[in-house]
């Protein structure tokens, strides 16, 4: 067979028993075993890879972000969610397809580097005449190498109508559901190895119409596709979404059909008792972002508790304009101290952790059967992470090294579909220097189309 052996490493494969020192087979874009050493296969002909020092977990799925953002880092820094949108709104207006496409191509290089192997993104400004914007971050995925679930977002509920973003941003409701309809047409891919998938996502309930949301769940549906928007994110949306419905959010959306098995929302931090109920009951998804939450002080999400009552929760790294230069692999680290903080030393396990960040997102993004674990049969996306540094080395649990440790460990290897994307802790794709470059200068970019529409970047 062709295919590649990964050999002598500590294997975690999230389902079933770790083996402290195992093999992981892969024969084209999946894995064909996985084991213990003393049942390594022959394989005759497929190219070994020496995993001594090292610990092989499935590759990390994020299930939100806005790629978009890499271009406005460090703005608004001591704002809340609601300061914060208002001030980047107009920064934000100003953007195009270069600034998204070189956004896109940093931002997901620099997810790969962290262990990332699927990255969803919801991008829901579409300013017009600046260009196709969802082909600009498509191109990038396909160029960086990281399978991709980009969902069409959108808003159509601006200041005149009591929405919190400008008129100027959102576009009329006819206009999103057909531009997303053709989105899911032109893009997306069911297949089992799929590399892109969309989804269908209003922004939130404070920048949308129920129309919207209600016409955005009719469409999803009947195209087969996930759905996905922010949900109970700050307690001022809260009181927000009290004022104009009578509701609280969790409620407002069950009404409008938006809790079920196809949906995950990103936060969900200021659920009660009743909310996640509704959430476990229905199979409702989170995608938990603690550095992004942390950073807007809008909270701790109840985690340890939405698992204790079957609720699935994955993890996001959230936009870069709320989270500045974060990795997916450090969110695992995040997720974990925040519930310890809150809930004491047992509240989430490293193993946990570990699993929020593999099958918990997989399951957000409805591929469970595909992605998450390392299991025969499933896709061979798999990051192999160097533990055996000279700091590192003195850990013995290599699990928690990877989760506990403030610096991630370097990536010997990362695997998407059985091919590589990072190598000895370097980007293999496009260039490392080229992907961060195109950041800088997206930045650059965005920076001076602001300033020439009169927006204040102070
Ligand atoms: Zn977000």
């Amino acid at each position: 067979m062709s295919g590649l052996l990964i050999e002598n490493a500590c294997v975690a494969p999230v389902a079933g028993p770790e083996v402290s020192s195992g093999y992981v087979l892969v024969d084209g874009d999946r894995i064909a075993a996985v084991g213990p050493m003393s049942e390594v296969p022959d394989a005759p002909g497929a190219t070994r890879v020496d995993g001594s020092g090292c610990l092989a977990t499935p590759g990390l799925v994020n299930t939100h972000h806005h790629l978009y953002q890499w271009a406005s880092q460090g703005l608004a820094q001591d704002a809340t969610l609601f300061e914060w949108l208002v001030a980047l709104y107009p920064v934000w207006a100003a953007m195009d397809a270069e600034v998204v496409h070189g956004a896109a191509t940093a931002g997901l290089g620099h997810l790969a580097l962290s262990g990332c192997t699927t990255s969803s993104d919801h991008h829901y400004l579409f300013p017009r005449g600046r260009g196709d914007l969802l082909a600009a971050e498509i191109e990038a995925a396909r160029a960086v190498g990281l399978r991709f679930h980009p969902s069409r977002g959108s808003m159509d509920r601006g200041r005149s109508r009591g929405g919190l973003p400008p008129d100027e941003v959102v576009e009329p409701l006819e206009a999103i559901l057909d531009a997303t309809a053709e989105a899911v047409d032109a893009y997306h891919d069911p297949s089992f190895s799929s590399k892109l998938r969309v989804a269908v996502a209003p922004c939130s309930p404070f920048s949308v119409s129920s129309d919207l949301m209600t016409g955005a769940a009719e469409l999803a549906r009947s195209k087969g596709v996930r759905l996905h928007t922010h949900l109970a994110e700050t307690l001022d949306e809260e009181e927000l979404c009290l004022k104009q419905t009578g509701v609280r959010p969790v409620e407002y959306m069950e009404e409008l059909g938006w809790l079920g098995d196809d949906v995950w929302v990103a936060h969900a931090v200021h659920l009660n008792d009743a909310d996640i109920g509704r959430f476990a009951a229905t199979g409702t998804g989170t995608a938990h972002c603690p550095s992004s939450n942390g950073r807007l002080g809008a909270g701790v999400a109840r985690v340890s508790e939405m698992l204790r009552r079957g609720a699935n929760v994955g993890l996001g790294v959230d936009g870069s304009a709320s989270a500045e230069l974060t990795g997916l692999a450090g969110e695992m680290r995040q997720a974990l101290l925040f519930q310890r903080a809150v809930n004491g030393p047992t509240a989430l396990t490293a193993r946990q952790a570990l699993e929020l960040a593999t099958l918990g997102g997989a399951r957000n993004l409805g591929r469970e059967r595909e992605l998450g674990t390392l299991e025969p049969g499933k896709l061979a996306d798999i990051a192999l992470w160097r533990v055996d540094g000279p700091f590192a080395a003195a850990v013995n649990d290599p699990v928690c090294a990877l989760v506990l440790a403030s610096a991630q460990p370097p990536l010997a290897l990362l695997l998407v579909g059985g091919e590589t994307v990072v190598a000895d802790d370097e980007l293999r794709t496009v260039p490392q220097d080229v992907a961060g470059e195109a950041g800088v200068r997206a930045g650059r970019r965005l920076r001076r189309l602001a300033r020439e529409r009169g927006a204040d970047l102070a």
